[in-house]
């Protein structure tokens, strides 16, 4: 679990949503976008530039695996544009229009995962 880049000025609810994202990784839930229903179709050229920078100062390597690796090996869902398990992405990451914001709570969808995971 990742809980750095709080500050004092951090918003309760980015708080409850980095929480709720990190113990989704801890009951075993993958990244939406790394799954292989997402079918993302990445600019990555642009999310390199985007994410090698400021806050994040990633490298090629990491991004690699936190942006572009896709899962196989997982159980999964449709692709859940609402998913707490999904980062924030821009419309210029990808050449498919899709933008997401930062989800900040759990979605249905999400629910009825974990659910169906842990009966
Ligand atoms: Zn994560």
């Amino acid at each position: 679990m990742n809980f750095g880049g709080f500050g004092e000025d951090t918003p309760d609810e980015r708080i409850r949503a980095v929480v709720l994202h990190e113990f989704g990784h801890a009951l075993g839930l993958t990244h939406e976008h790394m799954s292989p229903a997402a079918g993302i179709h990445w600019n990555e050229e642009q999310v390199y530039a985007d994410l090698s920078g400021p806050p994040n100062h990633w490298s090629r390597e990491i991004i690699q695996k936190n942006i572009f690796a896709v899962r196989e090996d997982t159980n999964y869902t449709t692709f859940d544009p609402s998913s707490i398990m999904l980062y924030r992405i821009k419309k210029s990451w990808n050449f498919d229009g899709l933008e997401v914001g930062w989800n900040n709570d759990l979605s249905p969808t999400d629910r009825a995962f974990i659910r169906q995971q842990y009966p």
